[in-house]
């Protein structure tokens, strides 16, 4: 069995899920704990040095540069310790799985199949023969995200182990939370002190982001004027139906269930109040930072056309930025998505670059200053028991991540600035 097997069969089977309804605790779960007491005594076991394990389930650690690289900015390596709370997560049992083709079978509950045909996932077809693991069909795997911790922890075994290895000083860095929108937050960048890195999450095999949402939260506060209903016409102003006509004036097609691609949304999540005060929450998200302004001062305008009609101060937009696509600090520093890519290729692997809907503990970390794209784990099905990973595809990230560290073993060309 190979090393990062070995590491991910034993690490999905620590419990780590993340709970949205302990936001206001890091970690949300005590479990999580264990899960970075682990990583930390492997950290140590593999020769890493500053090895530490915070209060916050925070754990890094540094591996020394290769001879010749002592000089060059340290490269962060970066995954999540916790498992989706959108699956059950107590108590994985992964197992190895014989693909033949056909539908993927990952256990049988009440009788039915847990499975994955090849119309689900079309990539199925390039693992025929080959051994992937799976849950038995009760839990997801949280493949995402305990195979970028393994990866990342293979790699840095391997570097331990073959000195003759070419790497800058690596520092690995596993957080917690990331499920419910914490993940890096804690994260000490300036402690840390590396100049850039990679965060190891998502999925397909080959899968690049460098790109993200921008994305900012709006809340819409509608007051009415109550009078008595008997005695109401002419100056009754009711704060549902403004806030319904509110809604109404946001463009329709945008909305993220019209949506794909680079195109970005308007998306109400959340309503409450009576005939006095109404209270809308929106999410924004968009990849064109002009188009992302835009979408605020929409907000903005229509607030402004129903203020104009309804009264000043009747409606009020207050916008909280959230995290801002990460290409937009990543420019001038394109050896990062290079190198990536590169690297991809010479482990015989077509990378693909997808614009991530989504944030990522990269994008956090990329405003942060510590430029960070996204590599993919080779996992698929996340936040389900149906989440599945070839073996195949553990092994060759770590591969390709050697190669990837390889390349920041000499000076970067960052003559056009950051
Ligand atoms: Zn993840």
């Amino acid at each position: 069995m190979s090393d990062v097997l070995e590491r991910f069969l034993r690490y999905v089977q620590v419990d780590s899920p993340s709970d949205p309804d302990h936001m206001d605790v890091t970690p949300s779960t005590p479990c999580q704990h264990e899960m970075a007491r682990v990583l930390g005594e492997d950290l140590r076991a593999i020769g890493c040095q500053d090895v530490v394990v915070d209060e916050h389930a925070y754990v890094t650690g540094t591996l020394p540069a290769s001879p010749g690289a002592e000089g060059l900015p340290a490269l962060m390596l970066c995954a999540h310790i916790d498992a989706s709370p959108d699956a059950p997560a107590h108590g994985v049992r992964p197992h190895l799985v014989r693909y033949e083709g056909g539908p993927l079978v990952a256990g049988v509950v009440d009788g039915e199949p847990v499975q994955t045909t090849p119309e689900q996932v079309p990539d199925l077809e390039r693992f025929v023969g080959q051994d992937i693991v799976c849950t038995d069909g009760t839990t997801l795997l949280s493949a995402d995200d305990k195979a970028g911790v393994a990866e990342i922890m293979a790699l840095l075994a391997r570097l331990s182990a073959h000195p003759e290895l070419p790497h800058p000083t690596i520092k690995a860095a596993f957080v917690p939370d990331e499920e419910i929108g914490h993940g890096a937050g804690l994260l000490d960048v300036e402690a840390l002190g590396a100049r850039w890195g990679y965060t190891v999450d998502g999925e397909a095999l080959g899968e690049f982001n460098y790109e993200c949402f921008s994305a900012s939260e709006a809340t819409v506060r509608v007051r009415g004027v109550m009078v008595h209903p008997g005695s109401a016409k002419n100056v009754m102003v009711n704060a549902i139906t403004v806030a319904a006509e509110f809604q109404q004036m946001i463009p329709a097609a945008e909305r993220p269930e019209h949506t794909e691609g680079r195109e970005g949304f308007y998306h109400p999540t959340d309503i409450e109040g009576t005939a006095s005060e109404v209270t809308l929450t929106y999410i924004l998200r968009d990849f064109d930072a002009d188009a992302f302004a835009r979408r605020e001062k929409c907000l903005r305008d229509v607030a402004a056309f129903l203020n104009a009609r309804y009264g000043e101060g009747t409606v009020t937009v207050t916008v909280r930025e959230q995290y801002r696509n990460m290409a937009e600090r990543l420019r001038g520093m394109d050896f990062l998505v290079d190198h990536a890519l590169a690297a991809n290729r010479e482990v015989g692997i077509d990378p693909v670059v997808v614009p991530a809907r989504g944030g990522t503990d990269g994008a956090q970390l990329t405003f942060r200053g510590l430029p960070c794209p996204n590599i993919a784990t080779g996992g698929y099905n996340a936040h389900s028991v149906r989440e599945f990973i070839p073996v195949s595809s553990l092994e060759v990230t770590v591969d390709l991540l050697e190669r990837l560290v390889a390349r920041f073993a000499v000076p970067q060309d960052e003559s056009q600035g950051a």
